[in-house]
């Protein structure tokens, strides 16, 4: 039986990934050696952090005066690293979900943080809009899509500070203006890469502004003077995000990812609209993401959840359940997965429908 991959992260990758690592695995770059078994000063190496970089910043339109580095500690590394690189008197936070939650935490560490706005009153089922965004900050941090919750924010927003954004879960998903933000970053292992590298694009000159002494492996310009080279970094995940990169481009670039989310995102909310059994978690279409789709039993329908759970997983849909925080289901629809996995889930949601 086929299997329709909707896990959250790690999750789906192209199939032009998976194949030209595993090649890799056994003879990288005609070096008759594995991927992983190779120097990563080795100028074959060299080369695919280089391409991997150079292709980051054509696929975003990155601006002069940004670097993308390639680090290990996942997400929540940067959480910590953003405010000891960034933060001097203040930092501003929007919270919109637990990814949020746990990036304000750590900036607490190094002092004030004023939460601009929050989502917690329901459950970070929206996204808060009126807010603003205090002109004292250092910088104002974003989660732009709340994995967990199934909630994104699809613009770039006008700040009179340096944006910061995590934008592990929907990089790659749409077109960005990279010149409205100082610091993107996220764990590879969404949209991009197996799990192991950090991707960082970082503005050069909100760099050096800060007093304190910064861990070596923890400053930014480290990384950035050596190229992502200032210690081993997860070769075979940085291999496997190049041939992402190389597929994202092959297939139009961001521009027609965006096209094809919402052409996903939109069939699948349409039937989750559509089915008596089911409810959308988040109710303003404006704030529901496209990487992410939560849905719960339809009031009355509670009783059958379990019992789709089992009848989807029996037709081949996997990953489905959802976070616990919410409860119900949880489909990510990244831009691997493609469109004829929304068509499978939308026919499964309305086979179980004509059983009730
Ligand atoms: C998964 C996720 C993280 C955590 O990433 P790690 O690489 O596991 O540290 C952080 N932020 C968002 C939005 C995520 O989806």
């Amino acid at each position: 039986m086929k299997k329709h991959n909707f896990y959250a992260g790690p999750s789906i990758l192209p199939q032009y990934t998976i194949e030209n690592t595993a090649k890799a695995l056994h003879d990288f770059a005609g070096m008759g050696l594995s991927l992983m078994e190779i120097s990563h000063r080795s100028k074959q190496f060299i080369a695919v952090v280089e391409e991997a970089q150079a292709l980051f910043k054509e696929l975003l339109n990155i601006p002069e005066g940004y670097s993308v580095i390639f680090l290990g500690g996942g997400a929540s590394t940067q959480f910590c690293m953003v405010p000891y690189n960034l933060f001097k008197k203040k930092a501003a936070y929007l919270n919109t979900g637990a990814w949020s939650k746990k990036a304000i935490k750590e900036a607490k560490i190094f002092g004030e943080v004023e939460i601009v706005a929050t989502s917690e009153d329901k459950n970070f089922n929206y996204i808060p809009k009126d807010f603003t965004i205090p002109a004292n900050a250092d910088y104002f941090h974003i989660t732009t899509n709340n994995t967990i919750f199934g909630t994104e924010i699809l613009h770039d927003i006008d700040s009179p500070v340096p944006v910061v954004a995590d934008m592990s879960s929907d990089i790659f998903s749409r077109p960005i203006d990279v010149s409205k933000y100082a610091i993107i970053y996220g764990g590879a292992q969404k949209n991009l890469a197996p799990a192991g590298v950090t991707f960082v694009v970082v503005k050069h000159d909100v760099l050096g502004k800060v007093d304190r002494d910064i861990p070596t492996m923890l400053n930014y310009q480290t990384h950035i003077d050596k190229g992502s080279m200032f210690n081993t970094p997860p070769v075979v995940p940085i291999f496997a995000a190049l041939q992402t990169l190389k597929w994202l481009k092959e297939k139009g670039g961001v521009a027609e990812m965006e096209k094809i989310n919402i052409k996903k995102s939109e069939m699948l909310y349409d039937e989750i609209d559509r089915n008596k059994l089911f409810k959308a978690t988040v109710p303003d279409p404006a704030d529901r993401s496209r990487m992410n789709v939560c849905f719960v039993m339809n009031e009355g329908y509670e009783a059958h959840e379990k019992a789709f759970n089992e009848f989807a997983t029996e037709r081949g849909m996997i990953g489905i359940k959802g976070h616990r925080d919410v409860g119900g289901f949880r489909a990510s629809l990244y831009n691997a997965l493609p469109l004829e996995s929304v068509e499978a889930l939308v026919k499964v949601m309305q086979e179980f429908e004509h059983t009730i």
